[in-house]
């Protein structure tokens, strides 16, 4: 018997079964306007506020899929603050970062992010099926340029091809599943004619807002270009519907490994029996929770945004209950791209010589006492590696 209920999402009366279970039927559908939120949702003077000048700040739009996961009366409802538009987003506050992940400087061809030495970026396209208010990539995501114009795709191939040390290239946007089979399978098809390239992520949202987009064909596409590692964004366990959980166990089933990235908002997921309740679902179904990411401070997010030492606390507070493999790094995006930085709690309570104290999660305490320095020796096979190592760090040259 299965451990935790997957509910289905309950389908909007006037869409027939046929459309509801199309992924292209939910992007032609979405709700975009005051008047199309008007019919979903019993809106508060408030939220029909924001809808006007909130477009200037970022585009609005859901699928009516990921509609129906949000309370129709409830303004706290966390599904409903992460699509809805928010009056503070127009107002300027504590931080505002168009670009806070330093991208515009890293951006060495059209639609290429190269920061790390190792890996870069694709963006294949800017839009996205649900415009999420809490999204660091303002200022690319959500401006109609839709798929990369062929010149575009072709300087960014050049550029991976020139650059060697690039092991990973991670596709990403806006959504890349938000493209079509045939697009998708032009770009992986491109990539995979590079040597260098090792492996490919694909970073989406489409199975936390419109898992119906996971079809049996995707799939194939997919698996054709292996190892393709897929970046899921699940935010709250109210997103694993049943829908969601399928199309997680397609990518499982036919050798797709899946991570989840999720990022903490404030009044939405900020508290730690909400993460671990996100987290144990995610691992049943095979997807390693990977990251919990510090809010970044993006332009109209400040309403989303907690303190450090709020996320220190749940993080410590899940410690030793939840296990490794169920426990997402607890991470911040340096802004102005300085690089993530992990935060993890300190147990270390003593340091002489080479003596180390600790203190565990639950109060033991012992000493971890380490060898002499004279006493450590490397490997000796190192150098069999060195060309790969150089060719790696350097790779941005
Ligand atoms: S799906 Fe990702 S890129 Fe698109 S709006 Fe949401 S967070 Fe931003």
């Amino acid at each position: 018997m299965a451990r935790f209920e997957f509910k289905k999402a309950p389908k909007i009366d006037f869409a027939t079964t046929t459309d509801w279970d199309q992924w292209q039927w939910q992007l032609r559908s979405a709700l975009k306007s005051l008047s199309d939120f008007e019919k979903y949702f019993v809106l508060s003077e408030e939220e029909r506020q924001s809808f006007w000048g909130s477009e200037a700040v970022f585009n609005i739009r859901t699928t009516p899929y990921y509609a129906s996961l949000a309370d129709k009366n409830l303004v706290e409802d966390p599904i409903r603050k992460i699509l809805m538009p928010h009056l503070s987003e127009k107002t300027l506050g504590l931080q505002q970062m168009l670009d806070p992940l330093g991208e515009k400087k890293n951006n060495p061809v059209s639609r290429v992010i190269h920061r790390y030495s190792d890996r870069c970026l694709l963006l294949i396209t800017d839009t996205c099926s649900v415009y999420c208010r809490f999204c660091t990539r303002k200022h690319f995501t959500g401006q109609e340029q839709a798929f990369l114009k062929n010149d575009e795709l072709e300087k960014a191939l050049d550029y991976i091809k020139a650059h060697s040390g690039i092991r990973e290239v991670i596709l990403s946007g806006g959504d890349p599943l938000t493209v079509s089979d045939v697009q998708l399978d032009r770009v992986l098809s491109e990539l995979r004619k590079i040597d260098h390239v090792e492996i490919i992520r694909i970073g989406s949202r489409m199975p936390v807002v419109c898992p119906q987009r996971i079809t049996d064909d995707l799939v194939k596409v997919i698996k054709k270009h292996k190892p393709v590692f897929l970046m899921t964004h699940f935010n709250h366990p109210k997103e694993l519907t049943e829908e969601a959980a399928l199309a997680l166990e397609k990518c499982v089933d036919n050798g797709i490994p899946i991570f989840n990235q999720m990022v903490l908002l404030n009044g939405v997921n900020n508290h730690e029996v909400i993460v671990q309740a996100l987290s144990r679902r995610l691992l049943y179904l095979r997807v390693k929770p990977y990251y919990m990411f510090q809010c970044d401070p993006s332009e109209g997010t400040d309403h989303f945004r907690t303190s450090i030492e709020d996320s220190l606390e749940i993080q410590k507070k899940l410690w030793g209950h939840l296990s490794g493999l169920a426990m997402p790094h607890l991470s911040i995006d340096i802004p102005n791209g300085g690089g993530k930085a992990y935060k993890v709690p300190n147990f270390e309570i003593f340091h002489q010589g080479n003596t180390r104290t600790f203190q565990g999660w639950d109060g033991v305490q012992a000493d971890y006492i380490s060898p002499d320095v004279a006493q450590i020796k490397k490997p000796l096979d190192w150098e069999l590696y060195l060309d790969e190592w150089l060719r790696l760090t350097h790779s941005k040259n």
